[in-house]
This record gives C-alpha cells, sequence and structure tokens, in this order.
C-alpha cells in the first residue's frame, strides 16, 4: 500500500500517511523485504497492531512494516511451554492458554494488541507483565540475520525491554505457562475483564499515556492537577481514566501532543512531578527519542 493513512492502523484512529505498508506473513517475505530496503536505502519502523502509538500528521517515510498477521500460529508444547508467531493478539493467546488449563497470561486479558508489540513494550497490568514468562526469542536484524536468545540473554524492566535499545524484528516467542484449574483461570479472567471494563474509556486511545513515576498512578496526578476531561481540539483527557487521552472524533496527532503538554505542565506546576511517555511517538524518521 503507497501513502496509506496510519490512522487506519493505529488504535488512536490518528496518523499521516506512511509511504509504503507493508503486511508480510513469512520469514522468507520479510526477509525479501528487508533486503530490498537496504538495497534501496529506504528505513523502516515496526509495528504491530498499532495499540501504543502516536503516529505524527506527517506520516512516516520509507517502508513501515506491519507484523500483525506475520506468523499467526500459536503452538502448546508439551512442557507447558506456548511457541508463538509475533502477530499473534495477546488476548488470543491468553484465552487459549486458559482454555487448556495452563496460567500465567490471565493479566494480559482486555491488553490490545499483538505479541511482538507486547514483548517490545514489556506489557503488564496488576503487577504482572509478559517479559516474566519469556525463556526464549527469535530475532531478524534489518540485514535479515537471525538471532535466538534465551531470557537471561534479555532484559525486561517497567514497560521497557532490550528490544527497545536495537533495530531488531522479534519473529518467535516462547513463554513458559504452567498447569493450573481451568474454571478458576476463567473466574480470574472474568473479573479482570469486568475491571478493565469499568476503568477505561471505550472511545479511540492508546491506553495509558504517561508511565507511573514511583509510587503514584499517572491518572490520580493527573485527575488532582485537574486536567480530566479538558479537551484540545478532537482531542480529550478521558473523564473516565485520567491518564488516558480519548480521540473524540477527528483529533489529529497536533491534538494529542498539545493536550500531552498541557498535562505535563499542569502535573509539573501542581504536583511538582514530571510525567515520561509511556506511548510512543513516530514521525518521518520513527521513534521519536527524549519526548
Ligand atoms: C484500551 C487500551 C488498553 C491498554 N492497556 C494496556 C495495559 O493494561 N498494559 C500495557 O502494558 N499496555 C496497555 N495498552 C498499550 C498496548 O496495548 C500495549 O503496549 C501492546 O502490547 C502494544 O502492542 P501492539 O502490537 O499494538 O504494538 P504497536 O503499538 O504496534 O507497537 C509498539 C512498539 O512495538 C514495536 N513492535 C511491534 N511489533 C514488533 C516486533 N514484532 N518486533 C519488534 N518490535 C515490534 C513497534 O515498533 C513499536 O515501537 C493498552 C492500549 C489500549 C488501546
Amino acid at each position: 500500500m503507497l501513502d496509506e493513512p496510519m490512522r487506519f492502523h493505529t488504535s488512536l484512529r490518528i496518523g499521516g500517511p506512511a509511504e509504503m505498508l507493508v503486511f508480510p506473513s513469512s520469514r522468507d517475505e520479510l526477509k525479501g523485504i528487508l533486503a530490498i530496503a537496504h538495497s534501496a536505502g529506504v528505513p523502516l519502523f515496526l509495528i504491530g497492531q498499532g495499540t501504543n502509538l502516536l503516529v505524527k500528521d506527517e506520516g512516516i517515510k520509507g517502508v513501515v512494516v506491519n507484523l500483525a498477521r506475520f506468523d499467526p500460529e500459536i503452538r502448546f508444547l508439551s512442557d507447558h511451554t506456548v511457541k508463538s508467531g509475533p502477530g499473534v493478539p495477546v488476548v488470543k493467546l491468553a484465552r487459549e492458554a486458559i482454555n487448556r488449563g495452563l496460567g500465567g497470561l490471565e493479566f494480559a486479558i482486555g491488553i490490545p494488541g499483538s505479541l511482538g508489540g507486547a514483548l517490545y513494550m514489556n506489557a503488564g497490568a496488576y503487577g504482572f507483565s509478559i517479559g516474566e514468562r519469556v525463556t526464549e526469542v527469535a530475532t531478524l536484524d534489518f540485514l535479515g540475520n537471525e538471532r535466538i536468545r534465551s531470557r537471561e540473554e534479555l532484559e525486561f524492566f517497567y514497560r521497557k525491554s532490550t528490544f527497545q535499545d536495537e533495530k531488531s524484528i522479534i519473529v518467535e516467542i516462547f513463554l513458559a505457562l504452567y498447569p493450573a484449574n481451568r474454571e478458576e483461570l476463567q473466574t480470574k479472567a472474568a473479573q479482570i475483564q469486568k475491571m478493565r471494563r469499568s476503568k477505561q474509556p471505550h472511545k479511540p486511545s492508546a491506553g495509558s499515556v504517561f508511565r507511573n513515576p514511583p509510587g503514584n498512578p499517572a491518572g490520580l496526578l493527573i485527575e488532582k492537577a485537574g486536567v480530566k476531561g479538558h479537551v484540545i481540539g478532537g482531542a480529550q483527557v478521558s473523564t473516565l481514566h485520567g491518564n488516558f487521552i480519548v480521540n473524540t472524533g477527528g483529533a489529529t496527532a497536533e491534538d494529542v501532543l498539545n493536550l500531552v503538554e498541557w498535562m505535563r505542565t499542569r502535573v509539573r506546576e501542581t504536583q511538582g512531578t514530571e510525567l515520561e511517555l509511556e506511548i510512543k511517538v513516530v514521525g518521518r524518521d520513527g521513534i521519536e527519542r527524549g519526548r
């Protein structure tokens, strides 16, 4: 797809055009794309399901590789390990594990996005995160060279992973699960889902905008700063959850970035805390660092 608006590929429904958007489904297809991009000197940007991204109105230069359709296979192995491709939706994986009486992924019920994106972000909730379950990950570098790493060779912190410091594509993931009572897992999953439904907005968003500063949920700081419900253009600080910005219809990335700055300033001035972004802001040259 050429000049494809990224708003069709992000949960915020915002984003200017990708010069080229491709959807490889296999390793061979992906390697072919990498070879062409390398020989043409074209930059690459990766996306999963676009649920943690704010793509700027200027769009993205080069080739955007969407991995949401890449290797959709989930294989449960005899030692309670699951092997999965990066395009698999995390919720689907968690549901299938629960239905087989395998525990360890219940926290992920309700976290949108692909497994590859979840690993990159070390997505988590309720005190658990995906990195804790990882036993092995295969990646390709942008030249197509494969690397297989065990858990000990990878680092996962609060919404951070090794993959954020390198140019690599997660292509295969092994997670360790454990046998558990299926009904108990299903009950836990239903409770988590209910909790999410009551606390999170239903309008387009990218989840939590800011990282939680130690000991202080960002949502509470924002609420105390009195900016819940504040509107700039089509973007609004959710009235339900202070750490969510929602697209009320027709919001631009500029609206969201202006709102982000307003929230930061109000929290700094009233609470004395500097908020750091959790969502990734993507411009012409990929992820913008230091926001
Ligand atoms: C309503 C809502 C609720 C949310 N709740 C939570 C929550 O509870 N906890 C939480 O942690 N997050 C939450 N999020 C944020 C988001 O769902 C997660 O960060 C998710 O894991 C991102 O996955 P994705 O496939 O959408 O990644 P994308 O947004 O597409 O990409 C995120 C980053 O990962 C990189 N990436 C994607 N795939 C690969 C790959 N295969 N190899 C290398 N890099 C890759 C991209 O380049 C990008 O930098 C929420 C979002 C929404 C909209």
